[in-house]
């Protein structure tokens, strides 16, 4: 049984904890609402009241948040997890945030003799649930395969995706993909709808057609079709609005970086941000459908 520190019980973290407890992990949570500790708190989690107190004596340390700027808050200053873990600690950086800050967490994680991997997720709130989740792995490959059996915990596909940022560059290019194809599905959908065709036949028939793709078959946006989604259940998240327009403005940096013009990502950017301004930030972003007029 390995004790694993966990950061930011939200829509991902949570059931990503409930798995851990599943394998009989010993677990110790911290989130900054405390509302959202409740409920891995009743299944055996312990529940931690800063960040520090996290760090005691564990064997990981395993951060779930929103942005590059929340893991800065928990793994800088007095409080955080670089000044309070043991340098024994194996630090999984799971968030989905910039390369920038990846890299700072990489080099600061040497400085100090920690073992540090950045390991982004891809599944959505169901893969965590049924702990089928994708895992991107970027850090030391000598030392990866200490890690594959957490993960496995949690995931059913783990990647070494390569050197340090690694994993944030390969979650980047994926929610990029997502993006486009979840428009993409959302307006053939509308398309369909308007031209009074049947939308479960359409759904049949595109699921085994070349239209087939993850948003469709996993998540398809318009209602009535998939139970279990969230544009089954009011676009609850899920992934929430906001986080879909972060991922694509990071997307935009890295491509910046690269002198690289990618025209499906600007218009996808442009739709994810017209989304949230008009009060859907925290909306599913498969609520994208709604939009469409
Ligand atoms: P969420 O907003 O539901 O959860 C984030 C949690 O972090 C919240 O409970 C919040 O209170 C907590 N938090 C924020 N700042 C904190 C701090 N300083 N200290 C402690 N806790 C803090 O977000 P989510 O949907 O769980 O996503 C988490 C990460 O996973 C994001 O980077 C997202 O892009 C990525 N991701 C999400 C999905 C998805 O389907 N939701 C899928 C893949 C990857």
């Amino acid at each position: 049984m390995s004790k694993i520190g966990f950061i930011g019980l939200g829509n991902m973290g949570t059931p990503m904890v409930l798995n851990l407890l599943k394998h009989q992990q010993q677990v110790i949570v911290f989130d900054i609402d405390p509302k959202n500790l409740k409920v891995v708190e009743k299944e055996g989690a312990m529940v931690a009241d800063k960040v520090a107190a996290v760090c005691k004596d564990v064997d990981y340390i395993i951060t779930m948040l929103p942005a590059g700027e929340h893991v800065k808050q928990v793994y800088y200053g007095a409080q955080g997890i670089f000044a309070n873990a043991k340098p024994t600690t194996i630090l999984l950086e799971c968030s989905t945030i910039d390369i920038e800050t990846s890299k700072a967490l990489h080099n600061d994680a040497k400085k100090q003799s920690f073992t540090l991997f950045d390991a982004p997720v891809s599944g959505g709130t169901a893969g965590a649930k049924q702990g089928t989740l994708t895992f991107m792995v970027g850090g030391d490959e000598s030392i990866f395969n200490k890690i594959t059996t957490i993960l496995n915990y949690m995931g059913k596909n783990i990647f070494y995706a390569g050197e340090a940022t690694a994993g944030q560059a390969a979650k980047i290019c994926n929610n990029l993909m997502l993006a486009v194809h979840m428009i993409g599905t959302a307006e053939g959908l509308s398309l369909g709808k308007q031209l009074g065709l049947d939308m479960q036949k359409l759904y049949d028939i595109c699921n085994h057609a070349s239209g087939q793709n993850w948003s469709l078959s996993n998540y398809c946006p318009m209602p009535g079709i998939m139970p279990n989604v969230p544009s089954s259940n009011d676009f609850k998240p899920g992934f929430m609005g906001k986080m879909m327009l972060k991922d694509l403005k990071l997307a935009e940096d890295a491509a910046g970086s690269v002198d690289l013009d990618l025209p499906m990502l600007q218009k996808a950017l442009a739709l994810y941000q017209q989304f949230c301004d008009d009060g859907h930030s925290e909306m599913d972003f498969s609520g994208i459908v709604m939009s469409l007029k």
